[in-house]
């Protein structure tokens, strides 16, 4: 070979690898990252497009609002509060309005929220007149030395500092009393003075709604935050895995990781710390972790999880029917979804 053709010859291939590079960019990690659900379980997937179409409305506007919030530079914290709120707020979801009934015909909602660069974490159960249960959850992280207030002594707290009241009844919704009118129905014809049998699944149709949201902001700090009503006619002070550290609601420096479903099997199974433990100890992604949890330890039925990882890789792994879900990061993703695609 000439000289000439040599140095042509290489001048090409450099050129090659070059266009080669470029022409398979790797996906830039994105610098903030948000998953947010509306509960596991869902409509009946015949149920009308307008009905889906509303759920969607409602998720879109809230994972607009956290979408706003990050891209501003706010904190993973302040932003699972918000788009909680938001949710809560909603009475499409069985959180804060719209919230299921219990047996009694009242209202008991639980939440918790953590913050995973901090570790601190707070929570509230069975409260009844607070319109925002998240952000009392936020004030027992901040304010007190505790992590979670119950019932009564919740309620002191709420007066103490002020937060937003309302009657019980404001979060009644005719839907919610139908569906629990139904339960016990239901209840009466089996005959079962407490409720079914203690393993047996829940019905999808009737609890779906828990709110939650996890985030990683633009500096790498992961937090989690999750509401509900619980189950439709729980009794005798029921609480679930919402405000339970570890099981419905978990963020460290790792993953952040918000529940929804059979709230006794997130307890069990403490699901949400599970997820994270697999990450970190047993070497797994987020996405191999928690479907090894929804699909391998949960039973079908059960619910799924929203997660995201201090990469900013975003899960929504369930076993239900659907769940309601909105994912978007600062690389452009922004999708709402019910259904498998
Ligand atoms: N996990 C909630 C609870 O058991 C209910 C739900 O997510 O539908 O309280």
């Amino acid at each position: 070979m000439s000289i000439r053709l040599v140095v042509a010859f290489s001048f090409l291939s450099v050129l090659g690898v070059a266009f080669s590079a470029c022409s398979t960019p790797v996906a830039a990690r994105p610098t903030w990252a948000i998953a947010l659900h509306g509960g596991a379980g869902t409509l009946e997937r015949s149920a009308s497009v307008e009905q889906q179409q509303e759920h969607r409305v409602a998720l879109e506007r809230a994972l607009q609002a956290g979408r706003e919030r990050l891209q501003r530079g706010e904190s993973a914290l302040d932003v699972a509060e918000a788009v909680v709120r938001i949710l809560e707020d909603d009475p499409h979801f069985n959180a804060g309005k719209g919230a299921v009934f219990n047996e009694k015909g009242e209202h008991e909602l639980d939440a918790s929220i953590m913050d995973g660069s901090t570790m601190a974490c707070g929570a509230v159960a069975g409260v009844r007149t607070v319109k925002n249960p998240v952000s009392l959850a936020r004030l027992v992280m901040e304010k007190t030395r505790h992590v979670l207030l119950m019932g009564e002594g919740a309620e002191q707290f709420a007066t103490l500092v002020g937060v937003e009241r309302v009657e019980n009844t404001w979060f009644d919704t005719e839907y919610r009393r139908k569906v629990l009118q139904e339960v016990l129905e239901e209840r009466k014809l089996k005959g079962s003075a407490l409720g079914s049998a203690r393993n047996a699944p829940r019905d999808p149709r009737h609890d779906y709604g828990t709110v939650g949201c996890v985030v990683r902001d633009q500096n790498g700090r992961l937090a989690a935050a999750t509401s509900t009503g619980g189950l439709t006619g729980k009794r005798w002070g029921r609480v679930g895995d919402a405000p339970i550290v570890g099981a419905g609601n978990y963020a460290d420096g790792i993953v952040a990781v918000s529940g929804t479903g059979t709230g006794e099997q997130f307890i069990r199974h403490t699901v949400a710390r599970s997820i994270g433990a697999r990450v970190q100890f047993g070497g797994q992604s987020l996405a191999e972790a928690a479907n090894a949890v929804v699909h391998g330890v949960l039973r079908p039925d059960d619910g799924g999880i929203i997660a995201v990882d201090r990469e900013g890789n975003l899960v929504a792994s369930y076993n239900s029917t659907g769940m309601y879900r909105g994912l978007a990061d600062s690389n452009g993703r922004f999708e709402v979804a019910i259904f498998e695609k």
